[in-house]
């Protein structure tokens, strides 16, 4: 397994993150556990910033669906980011957490009245609005409000990029944003800029996730730049703000070769600058909406090794004690993961095995075919790269309990997400009076 950030293998041959000893954080909190490394969560925050507003004066908003809990809302507040929200659930965290609300975009394909009511309540810097129904809605719930709303334009820019099916988003058959080509964009903007409650900002395209070419972001954006300037001819107005989503590809197994994110912020922001230059327009503030590639990386999950089943000749299952429930994502993309045994970090790999889950599914899978140390019930198996699109896809099927989260650094973990218990599992259950019985009766009949 490749180390990232604060990762070693300390003296005793186990894996540490943080400072922290990842056996010791597997007996203290239990497992499954999710593990946050800060440092590297920080680090990657800053790498953007740097790269995007200090090299460039742009804005970095952190795709909070990637990874978003309280605590983490207060490390992208210090790291001074902006933050992308797609739900009423998201914004709500954010509110809690007293993140600045100017500097919130909410994203979303159709975000209900109840949530947009909320975002122009709470005065959300950008609400990146999708479809023309949502133009619509929104107009009326903000002269409802007496308000008016800064708002960004999402589009369809025809742009494929080369990854997976179902996180590509640019292309012109997608559940997301207005068509360049058949006219519904240019429509969206002139309804934008005659609206009464809504400033328009700017434009938006995300061409989708886990994306290597930084090609196609510079392909995206001569398409952005080259429609902007059909929408000067036609109507005066020009973007001031350039939004061009998220996606960049991180590291999670061999083969995978991430661009370092300066690259990425220097190949956009050449070929915005060329393609202003040459329609002569302004050349916009770039918006850059980074999540997997921040949250990604920072993540490992610890889970205990159960069950071995060995099938000779035809495969070694190696079960432990979360799965698809915390981690849905080979499930979902065929993703990739690599692991190691946490209490034999620095050992060779004897062998190769399949990791599993303990889900009623047979694609309940962690990892196929991995080479590992010959693992035995009670070692602790330390998957790397969850940090981003783990704990914020996790479900409770089989009603397994959803793992805690701890905040790892310099020696010191502290739990920032609790573990569930069954009671949590009970939380929104009810018995009709119909169905009610005697609590007396019903404990009986458990035992
Ligand atoms: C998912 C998403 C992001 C973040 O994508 P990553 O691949 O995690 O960087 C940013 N913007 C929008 C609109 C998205 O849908």
């Amino acid at each position: 397994m490749k180390l990232h950030g604060t990762m070693r293998v300390n003296g005793r041959g186990y894996l540490e993150i943080g400072g922290c000893d990842a056996v010791e954080l597997a007996s203290r909190f239990g497992t499954p556990l999710y593990v946050v490394d800060e440092q590297l969560f920080r680090e990657n925050c800053r790498a953007y910033y740097r790269a995007f507003t200090e090299r460039h004066g742009g804005q970095v908003i952190y795709a909070a669906k990637t990874l978003f809990t309280l605590a983490v809302s207060r490390l992208v507040e210090e790291e001074g980011l902006g933050l992308d929200v797609v739900s009423g659930g998201e914004l709500y965290t954010a509110q809690e957490a007293g993140f600045p609300m100017s500097r919130v975009y909410f994203h979303g394909n159709n975000k209900s009245p109840q949530e947009l009511r909320l975002a122009l309540e709470w005065r959300v810097g950008r609400i990146v609005v999708d479809n023309l129904y949502e133009l619509e809605l929104l107009e009326r719930l903000a002269g409802e409000l007496h308000v008016r709303a800064g708002v960004i334009l999402r589009l369809t820019p025809g742009v494929e990029a080369h990854t997976h099916e179902y996180v590509k988003t640019g292309q012109i058959d997608s559940k997301f944003g207005l068509v360049i080509e058949n006219g519904q964009a240019l429509e969206g903007i002139k309804r934008a800029l005659a609206s009464k409650h809504l400033v328009l900002h700017g434009l938006h395209c995300h061409i989708g996730s886990q994306v290597f070419e930084l090609e196609s972001y510079a392909h995206a954006v001569n398409v952005m730049m080259d429609f902007a300037a059909l929408v000067h001819r036609e109507t005066g107005w020009a973007p001031a703000e350039l939004d061009m989503g998220g996606g960049l590809g991180i590291y999670y197994a061999a083969g995978d070769e991430p661009r370092p994110v300066e690259e990425y912020a220097d190949v956009m922001m050449q070929a915005l600058t060329e393609r202003a230059v040459a329609h002569h327009l302004p050349v916009p503030r770039l918006l850059v909406e980074p999540g997997r590639s921040i949250s990604g990386p920072a993540g490992t999950t610890l889970y205990t090794v159960g069950a071995i089943k060995d099938i000779p000749g035809v495969r070694k299952y190696v079960a432990v004690d979360g799965g698809m429930g915390d981690n849905p994502r080979l499930a979902l993309y065929q993703a990739r993961y690599e692991a190691c045994l946490a209490n034999r970090a620095g050992a060779a790999p004897e062998e190769v095995v399949s990791v599993a889950g303990k889900c009623c599914e047979s694609g309940d899978m962690l990892i196929w075919d991995i080479r590992l140390p010959r693992a035995v019930p009670g070692d602790i198996l330390a998957v790397s790269c969850t940090g981003a699109y783990n704990y914020t896809m996790s479900m409770n099927y089989n009603r397994l309990p959803r793992p805690a989260m701890v905040l790892a650094a310099d020696g010191r973990a502290d739990l920032i997400v609790e573990r569930e218990t069954y009671s949590d599992l009970l939380r929104n259950d009810l018995i009709p009076a119909r169905l009610r019985r005697e609590r007396r009766l019903n404990v009986a009949s458990v035992r």
